[in-house]
């Protein structure tokens, strides 16, 4: 009887101890999340081909911007904003991290804008868009404030899987020349990096979710978010009620192909919706805190003598050991995601790299696409362009997880 108590002592105190410390370790975090439409409603210039020099005639599928706000148990926000725009001209960023930074409080280096890099949709930057970009700068803050506004306790985990659609495009023709075709050959990076964001009992809320390549299945005069803008419609339909947010990767010189038919984006979006849910199958690695967040700017500088250097975004969203997120400016090529992933990936947190992000200003060619040559290296940038960003990740990641 004596021994009976004893247990039965014990276990009430065993379980309320572990109540006590253990609150809800799975549950550390609070996420919300919102979706606003940024289809223009007139006729507009298109941007990505210079080709095209008439208006917009009408839209394929609505194209949007998403916000996810992520808040660690010490209250640290972080917002991700994905955007299905060719890319984060200077003055977007610079409008929408002003007002996050006096509406909300939260500081330029924990929030991420990031492209989709459609070429079918409004070229926004333009003198002839200043109510379109007036407009969707006012959507992409209401939408931020929304996301806060939908803070839930959720549980994170990450996984990832892999799609194949993205092919090299620089292929070496016979004359020796570097020409915009397929190259089966050529470097990729085919990971599809998840991030699913649950309630606390499980249910889905959300995927972010990442690949790297061009969205330039179609040319036409059409507004559509291409195969992402496909990849995230039918995720959502597949899974009512939860958000899928596209955060392009460093696809800098990686097209879809087979393209040029709308079928095509379609199924490149189904391709990349079932990588989804093949992520989401395999073992999932718990996400917990706290939030780490940093940016720097450099300056990548040209050979050109008096031409002023690109001042470049370099930023870290480091999700406690198990995540980090480095995001880098404009249309990188895959050269920096496979690197990076390889110089840092045995470091501990899961490496997951976003190109196109807070800065859209021209291609950021790697040491040797610069000594190739062709297309991704049109901008005359110092040999040492590659050096400076590398050493700046590795700067911002030490500083979060020393060696
Ligand atoms: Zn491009």
């Amino acid at each position: 009887m004596k021994s009976l108590t004893t247990f039965l002592l014990l276990f009430f105190l065993s379980t309320v101890s572990r109540a006590a410390t253990e609150p809800d370790k799975d549950a550390v975090w609070k996420v919300g999340v919102a979706t606003t439409n940024i289809t223009p409603d007139r006729p507009i210039r298109m941007a990505g081909y210079g080709g095209r020099k008439k208006p917009s005639q009408g839209t394929v599928e609505p194209i949007y911007a998403k916000a996810i706000t992520f808040e660690d148990d010490k209250g640290k926000r972080s917002v991700m904003v994905t955007l299905d725009l060719i890319g984060v001209v200077t003055a977007l960023r610079e409008k929408v991290a002003k007002a996050v930074e006096e509406k909300y409080k939260i500081p330029g280096h924990a929030l991420l804008l990031n492209a989709s890099h459609t070429h079918c949709g409004p070229a926004y930057a333009r003198d002839d868009a200043k109510d379109y970009f007036d407009a969707t700068a006012g959507k992409i803050i209401a939408a931020i404030g929304e996301s806060i506004n939908n803070l839930t306790p959720a549980k994170i985990t990450y996984s990832h899987a892999r799609a194949g659609f993205a092919i090299n495009r620089r292929y070496p023709n016979p004359a020796g020349k570097f020409v915009n075709s397929p190259y089966p050959e050529g470097p990729v990076d085919h990971d599809v990096p998840v991030l699913r964001i649950t309630t606390t009992d499980d249910k889905l809320r959300a995927v972010v979710f990442g690949y790297a390549c061009h969205n330039t299945t179609m040319g036409f005069r059409q507004i559509y978010g291409d195969y992402a803008g496909y990849a995230q419609k039918y995720f959502e339909q597949d899974h009512p009620g939860t958000t899928a947010l596209f955060m392009m990767g460093c696809g800098g010189d990686q097209n879809p192909y087979p393209r040029s038919t709308l079928i095509l984006a379609q199924k490149h979006g189904r391709s990349l919706a079932m990588a989804i849910e093949a992520a989401l199958v395999t073992e999932q690695t718990p996400v917990l805190g706290p939030l780490h967040t940093s940016m720097k700017m450099i300056d990548l500088e040209y050979t050109t003598k008096n031409r002023a250097p690109l001042n470049y975004p370099v930023q870290i969203i480091q999700f406690g050991n198990d995540v980090s997120l480095i995001t880098l400016g404009t249309e990188v090529v895959i050269d920096y995601s496979l690197r990076i992933k390889r110089e840092l990936g045995k470091r501990g947190p899961a490496i997951w790299v976003a190109g196109y992000s807070n800065l859209y200003s021209g291609y950021i060619p790697s040491k040797r696409v610069l000594r190739e040559g062709g297309y991704e290296a049109s901008r005359p940038y110092k040999p040492e362009v590659e050096e400076r960003i590398i050493a700046t990740t590795h700067e911002l990641f030490d500083r979060f997880n020393p060696k």
